[in-house]
Formats: C-alpha cells, structure tokens, sequence
C-alpha cells in the first residue's frame, strides 16, 4: 500500500473535471479547494515529485479527510482517494511527521490497546460478555462499542442469547486497528492485527460477527491484506441478525410504531456495500415505516467521525454530523437508525435533542 500504487490517481486527477469536489466531506465543510480529493491528490503529486515538502499546513488537509469514500463514488474513474490520503499519511508517518492528535490515538492503541486511551483491564466492564472455550461466533465488540457505546454492544448480546447461540467474546480483545490504520500507523495497527487474528483463530469458530462498521471493513478487508487472514468468516451484526431471523431463531413480539430514516456508515456501505441487511432487518420490524433521506446508499453523506477526524478535527465533524442530522429530520423520521457505533455517537452528538438516534440492533433488541 506504498503510495506509488496510486500513481495513475495521483497524475490523472490534476486534468480531471473534478466533480468529487462538490461532494468531498471536508471541502464541502471548509471550503477548501486544498481539502478535496482533487487538492490532496495534488498535494501527493508535489510530495512524490520531491516539488513540495510536506508541512503542517499539509498534514491538515491530509488529516481532514474522512476517508469516507464519497470522491470514489462521484469520480468516474473510481479512483481511490481515500487509499490514496491513507498511503501518503502512512508514509509522512515513516518520515516522523505526526498530526498530533492522531498520534495521540496510536500512542493509545499502543499502551492501552484502544484509540481511547481508556484502562484496557475495563475493557468489558459494562458489559455481561460471557466467555466459551468452543464457540460457534466470536463476538467482537470493538473499542466503541466497549467503552462509549454499550448499549450496542449489550443489545447485540441480548439478540445472541435470546436466539440460543454458541458465542465467545475474547479472552483479551484489543482494538482491531481500523482508527490508527487509517491516521497512517501501519506497524502500529499491525501488531494489534496479529494479537487479534492469532486469539481469534486458535478458538476454530465458524463466524466472527461485530457490531461496528470500521471493526467490519478491517477485520473483512483489511486483515487478510496486511497479511492477517482470519480462518472464520467475518459477518456485520445486521447480516448476522437476518440469518436468524430467517432460520426463525428470534421473532418479533414488540413493536415500533415510528417512522424511520437509515443512514449509512461509510465503512458499512461504501466501503463494503452493504446497503440491503440493514434496511431489510429496520422493514421487519413490526410498526416501522422506513423512509430514505435524499442523500443514501453509495450517495449518503458522511457523518464525520470517520478517518480519526473526529479525533483530528471535531469542529469539522460536527458539522459534518449536524448536516446529517438535519437530511434525517427533514424525512419526517422520529428515529434515525444507523449500524455503527461511531456514526450512533457522532449523530448523537450533532442532534440528540431533535431526533432519536439508535442503532438497528438496538431496535431489534427492543422487539423480542
Ligand atoms: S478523484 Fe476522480 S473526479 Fe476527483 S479529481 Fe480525481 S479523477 Fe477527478
Ligand atoms: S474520502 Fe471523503 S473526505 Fe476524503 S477526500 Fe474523499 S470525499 Fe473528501
């Protein structure tokens, strides 16, 4: 993942039509030519071609991306730009060149085995997590689900014992490395990916179901590319749910009579396109009129927590969130649904007076 894989990225954007711009997250919010796709591949293209040396100034924009993945979807090359921002991180990090508060998060990682910087001994503190010697699913938890969102994490656990399943959590769980490998700390976010694969495969489970969109696409993607497969096969928590729903292993005794909007994490959906379970599981749940923001699936806006940039740059992120917020309210929805506990806090955070923000999980949980 050197950045000279991205050459033809990095030299075709500058004669693009650049499209990307007028949605990128960050240049929408800062008004930035520098912070869009177009900006920062110009920027990798001055770096690469030793014609600018990398400065603060340049770490900002390089660190206000989100890599959320809208420039990818609007290019028409479908170029990947936020490959392209997470390579150039990776290697101004090699050369000693930190933003400070992503090396805040590695610093964390490292010590304490989440971005947090929380005590790694409460790891699951709040949360009844039953352990199992042979397992048929390893519930991976993830840090936010562990330390800011347990009400996901205990939701999820309630819809696995409720359905009767053979689940573990793991004896020690550390962070899966998603935060510090998208802010650039490669050997970092390594060491944390072998401490993971080599737990979760010495327990022989069939599946690894997780409830945080940013566990999922690094666990899935991003563990067998750095050399780290997993032997069991990684599910998002909504892709688990339906398998039990449909083999009748929980059923639907409560119900939500509310309109709802579903918005989806950048990880979840385009960065894995899982766009149907979530929407499938929200339509099964009796009472639930599911309604869609204009912005949606490959289309939906980012709600700025992701890339570290909630830990980089939170005014950029709230704002971010609140847009989102406001796309949410004005369907009409009571609830806005997500299926990641980083987007559940973000969007909290930006609306929690106006609108009733609660993971899908949640809301199954709810209703049995
Ligand atoms: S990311 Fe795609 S749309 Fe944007 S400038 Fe580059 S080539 Fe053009
Ligand atoms: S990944 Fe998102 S924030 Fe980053 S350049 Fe693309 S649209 Fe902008």
């Amino acid at each position: 993942m050197a950045v000279e894989k991205y050459a033809d990225e990095i030299r075709f954007c500058a004669s693009c039509a650049k499209m990307c711009r007028h949605v990128c997250t960050s240049g929408t919010i800062t008004k930035s030519e520098t912070a869009t796709p177009y900006g920062r591949c110009l920027l990798a293209y001055y770096i690469v071609n030793g014609v600018l040396e990398p400065s603060g100034e340049i770490l900002d924009v390089l660190y206000q991306c989100t890599t959320c993945g809208l420039c990818q979807a609007n290019c028409l090359l479908d170029y990947d730009i936020p490959g392209v921002v997470e390579a150039l991180r990776a290697e101004l990090v090699e050369k000693g060149l930190a933003n400070e508060d992503a090396a805040r998060l590695a610093e964390n990682a490292e010590k304490e085995h989440n971005p947090y910087g929380e005590p790694h001994s409460q790891r699951f503190s709040k949360l009844r997590a039953a352990k199992n010697e042979n397992p048929e699913v390893v519930y991976f938890v993830g840090c936010t689900s562990a330390y800011r969102n347990p009400e996901i994490a205990e939701a999820v656990l309630n819809i696995l014992e409720r359905a009767g399943v053979g689940y573990t959590v793991l004896d020690d769980e550390w962070c899966c490395g998603s935060p510090i490998l998208r802010a650039g700390y490669r050997r970092q976010a390594r060491e944390l990916m072998k401490h993971n694969q080599e737990m979760i495969n010495s327990l022989n489970a069939k599946t690894i179901v997780t409830p945080c969109a940013g566990c999922y696409k690094t666990l899935k993607q991003d563990y067998p590319e750095q050399g780290f497969p997993l032997k069991a096969e990684v599910l998002h928590a909504s892709e688990f749910i339906q398998k039990l729903i449909d083999e009748k292993k929980i059923k639907f005794d409560k119900k939500i009579k509310k309109v709802v909007t579903y918005h989806d994490p950048c990880h979840l959906g385009r960065h894995s396109e899982i766009y149907d379970a979530p929407r499938r599981l929200l339509k099964q749940i009796p009472g639930v009129e599911l309604v869609e923001m204009e912005f949606n699936r490959e289309n939906a806006h980012c709600c700025g927590s992701g890339g570290g940039m909630e830990a980089t740059y939170p005014e950029v992120a709230e704002q971010a969130g609140r847009r989102r917020v406001e796309e949410a309210k004005e369907t009409g929805a009571k609830i806005l649904a997500t299926c990641c506990p980083f987007c559940k806090k973000q969007l909290l955070k930006a609306g929690k007076d106006e609108i009733e923000v609660y993971d899908v999980a949640e809301l199954i949980a709810q209703c049995l």
